[in-house]
């Protein structure tokens, strides 16, 4: 599952590539993949920027009418794209026929796409007019960037004392706490700081907070510039692969003697996801 390094990769490659191209039209494949509850139309949308918060992508787009000097509210769009386990959108120089898992396309201007891929289709493509993204509860709820200004020490304090009851490596996971971290940078987060990932997030002292926070926005940076990490789906936009994988400490790698001690990493479930962990070096 794309998780805020990947997404932020992907929001890089495309940035670069169709600012300010013209999505001539959006076809859709595959009716519950497309979002479209106020029936914002599907063509001649001008790409004016590409953000990224927490997993999700925004497109704001803009009608491209030639000589508009008072755009109204309905030439503006907000496009929201959730990648969630399997999505990816891959630019295509051309035309071609759209491969088996593409559900929804948008044709440029430069004559290729971009193509909307989901092998299992949870993903999806949701169009609001400007403002109403935040109509969409997931969106709406997000904590603050692990990256930016709010994601202070004293907010993950706080956060572990609101969750106390939580594991810390359950906080971690939480949307509405921080936004963009899943399962591998918590591990990777965790191990860092040497937490035990079942450890309750209210039984933490400051210096280990402190430190997680720190580990937090290390692991994430270091994925950014290693291109995100790639097990089995994860590409960017151009269909490459991120390199991540090879600087792993933890995550995937139980049975593997852990590279600061030698205990083997072990794997474990904690709030219910996979949880690769050292027993010696997190307490
Ligand atoms: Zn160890």
């Amino acid at each position: 599952m794309p998780e805020l390094p990947e997404v932020e990769t992907i929001r890089r490659t495309l940035i670069e590539k169709i600012q300010n191209q013209v999505i001539e039209e959006i076809i859709c494949y595959h009716p519950d993949v497309l979002v479209n509850p106020d029936g914002i139309s599907l063509d001649n949308w001008l790409i004016k920027d590409i953000r990224r918060r927490g997993k999700y992508l925004l497109f704001d787009l803009q009608k491209d009418i030639i000589c508009n000097p008072k755009p109204a509210a309905r030439d503006y769009c907000v496009m929201m794209v959730h990648l969630r386990m399997t999505g990816k959108l891959l630019l295509e120089e051309k035309i071609v026929e759209p491969a088996k898992h593409t559900h929804v396309r948008f044709v440029l201007s430069n004559g290729g796409s971009l193509d909307f891929n989901d092998t299992r289709r949870f993903g999806r493509v949701t169009l609001f007019p400007p403002g109403q993204e935040f109509n969409d509860c997931g969106f709406a709820t997000l904590g603050p960037e692990p990256l930016g200004d709010d994601f202070t020490i004293d907010y993950l304090i706080n956060t572990c004392k609101r969750y106390g009851k939580s594991s810390i490596k359950g906080v971690l996971l939480n949307q509405k706490a921080i936004a963009g971290i899943g399962n591998i940078y918590a591990d990777e987060s965790l191990f860092r700081a040497g937490i035990f990932p079942e450890r309750k997030a209210g039984e933490l002292s400051h210096a280990k907070i402190t430190l997680l926070h720190q580990k937090v926005r290390e692991v994430l940076t270091e994925a950014i510039g290693h291109r995100g990490t790639s097990f089995r789906d994860y590409v960017d936009g151009l269909g490459n692969k991120g390199f991540f994988q090879l600087h792993l400490a933890v995550y995937q790698k139980d049975g593997d003697p852990c590279l600061a001690c030698g205990t083997t990493i072990e794997k474990i479930k904690v709030a219910g996801r996979s949880t690769h962990f050292c027993p010696h070096c997190q307490k």
